[in-house]
Parts: C-alpha cells; sequence; structure tokens
C-alpha cells in the first residue's frame, strides 16, 4: 500500500540522521553530507513533490519559501556570495526525488 518513503522523507521523519540548520511548518534545512562548496544546504519542503517538474500553481508561494529561507540561511552563515541551484529530473542531475533546493555558498 506504502509508497516508497525518500532518503529525504526519512531525514524529516527522523529516522535517518542528518545536520539540521533550521525547521518550520513548511520546510527543513540540513547540510548535504558530500558538501560542494564551503557551505552547502539543502532545502526541503515537507510536502512530497518530487521535482520542480510537478509543480503547479498552488506550490509558488512554498517554493518562494524555499528561495527566501536560502537567503536567511546565507546570511546565517556569513556567505559573501552563493548560488542556489534546483536540479530537475535524470537529465537535470538530479538524484533524489524530494524536491529540494541546493544552497552553496562562499564566506
Ligand atoms: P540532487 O542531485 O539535486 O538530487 O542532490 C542530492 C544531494 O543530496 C546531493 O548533493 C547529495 O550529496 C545529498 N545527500 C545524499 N544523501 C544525503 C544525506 N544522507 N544527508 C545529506 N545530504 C545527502
Amino acid at each position: 500500500m506504502s509508497e516508497k518513503k525518500t532518503l529525504f522523507q526519512k531525514i524529516i521523519d527522523g529516522e535517518i540522521p542528518s545536520d539540521f540548520v533550521y525547521k518550520d511548518d513548511i520546510c527543513v534545512a540540513f547540510r548535504d553530507i558530500n558538501p560542494k562548496a564551503p557551505v552547502h544546504i539543502l532545502i526541503v519542503p515537507l510536502k512530497p513533490i518530487p521535482s520542480i517538474m510537478e509543480l503547479t500553481p498552488k506550490d509558488s508561494e512554498m517554493v518562494s519559501h524555499l528561495i527566501y529561507t536560502a537567503k536567511k540561511l546565507a546570511e546565517d552563515e556569513a556567505c559573501k556570495g552563493y548560488r542556489l541551484q534546483f536540479n530537475v529530473g535524470e537529465k537535470g542531475g538530479q538524484i533524489i526525488f524530494h524536491l529540494h533546493l541546493h544552497l552553496m555558498g562562499w564566506r
């Protein structure tokens, strides 16, 4: 009956430990296990949407919230500059099919 949980769903549910830096009622944020920048944080909505491809107009506020959360976390981490990235679909380099925004920052 139940669909298989993604790795990020297991992290959200506390079944797999992670280095959390933020949580609210829309998203969580934790450090990427394989950082590609001095600051590499993943901002993940609690709503289990697989990727940007599945977004509907109803999700626009949630997506704005992910971006604004990334901006605040970049400030908290004293980033002087940063990249925000969604990998979309296998061809776009996405490995985990639970929507997430990469914050990659430099101090
Ligand atoms: P993507 O290619 O956009 O799907 O990115 C998935 C990201 O998840 C990669 O940057 C991985 O390093 C990261 N990742 C994989 N497993 C974990 C984990 N257990 N905790 C934190 N980050 C992870």
